[in-house]
């Protein structure tokens, strides 16, 4: 709905797909929900605990702009340790999607492009919006691989940014170590602005994740504890990079988010100390079930690394994705079409953040409605 008061940029979003897929939730009574892009484990009782600790003991004010000195600290030290690089900083934001807006508002200029690959997290095309900026699309379809002379030739004296996410939401697939390098290495060629978003590094099951970072001390990156430690609601994360990049970010965090909530800081302290790769090994063995699952029955599915997620494509005959998946809903199967995430409307993604025996009930609505 308009209104006179509206600002021209808010007509660029439309959240009424998915909203869609939420509302026809809401109504069922059991559904089989593989929507959900958070973790279904408890947050370990360490972290809780010292969130609480961290109340009672009236941590509860302003935390400094740049985060608390002992997350900061630790994360520099854990981040001199992998890439030693001189001249990298850190900031903690209020989640990955807070070190996001910043690092737009930060880079994009009106008019300015901004290369991202589809299919995409649904809120980069949206954030380059708000910064007046240009997102300019990269098909990656079928595999959702990278293929370097794509980029390349996207390149134009406008681009300003590649904004590059592995492993992937909504796909699941983790990028090789040459697509992380020559990512790397066309960025500084062409003196632009890489951002890997790392938010899925703890769930990468076939190797440890290969990072632009790693090859070109420029690249900035985003991480957050929302998914590694089942904190989604304590919106909390970190960027890191050059830093005369990660000082003006630091300045906008002053005037737009202020800090990262302070007691939820001493909780990540101890957050880094707790090892999740049980959980990341439990997810790898359910991706290997719904892979498998869905591939017995004809399904196409992508090789997938990493995340929690499949996109697998709708079968033919079924029509788009928006039509599948109202076909998934009739049956109480709640899934994501893909015209979410893309330009195409001929994929949908599952998460796979959810119990065997829901896994296993989704599974069956699939193989009857293919
Ligand atoms: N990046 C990607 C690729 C994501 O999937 C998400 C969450 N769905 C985010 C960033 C944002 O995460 P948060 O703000 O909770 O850290």
């Amino acid at each position: 709905m308009s209104h006179p008061w509206l600002a021209a940029r808010t007509a660029q979003f439309d959240s009424s797909g998915i909203r869609k897929v939420f509302d026809l939730a809401a109504k069922m009574k059991n559904p089989i929900n593989l929507s959900i892009g958070q973790p279904d484990f408890p947050v370990p009782d360490a972290i809780k605990n010292a969130a609480c600790d961290a109340i009672h003991a009236d941590r509860n004010g302003y935390s400094q702009t740049q985060g608390i000195p002992d997350l900061r600290e630790r994360l520099q030290a854990d981040l001199q340790k992998e890439y030693g690089h001189d001249d990298r900083r850190v900031l903690v934001t209020s989640g990955t999607s807070g070190a996001l807006v910043l690092a737009m508002m930060a880079l994009v200029d009106p008019g300015d492009e901004v290369i991202v690959f589809d299919p995409y997290f649904v809120m980069y095309p949206a954030l380059v919006a708000m910064v007046g900026g240009k997102t300019v699309l990269i098909d990656t379809y079928p595999d959702f691989r990278i293929d370097l002379e794509k980029v390349e030739a996207a390149i134009t004296p406008r681009t300003k940014l590649i904004l590059f996410n592995s492993p992937s939401n909504p796909t699941g697939v983790v990028a090789d170590e040459a697509a992380a390098r020559g990512l790397a290495q066309l960025a500084a060629k062409h003196n632009i602005a890489l951002l890997s978003d790392e938010i899925y590094r703890l769930f990468c099951y076939d190797a440890p994740l290969p990072s632009p970072a790693h090859h070109n001390p420029n690249v900035i990156v985003v991480d957050g504890f929302s998914k590694a430690y089942g904190v989604t609601g304590w919106r909390l994360g970190w960027v890191h990079g050059p830093a005369a990049i990660i000082d003006k970010m630091t300045m906008l965090q002053q005037y737009t988010f202020v800090c990262a909530p302070h007691p939820l800081q001493w909780a990540a302290v101890a957050a880094l100390d707790v090892d999740m790769s049980p959980q990341a090994a439990e997810y790898a063995k359910r991706r290997d079930m719904v892979v498998a699952g869905l591939r017995d029955v004809g399904y196409e599915v992508a090789d997938t690394g990493g995340a929690f997620y499949v996109f697998p494509k709708v079968p033919a005959g079924k029509g788009t994705a928006q039509e599948f998946v109202a076909r998934a809903i009739e049956n109480e199967l709640l899934i994501i079409p893909g015209g979410i995430f893309s330009g195409r409307d001929t994929h949908f993604r599952i998460s796979y953040a959810a119990s065997e025996a829901t896994l296993e009930r989704g599974l069956e609505v699939l193989r009857k409605i293919r």
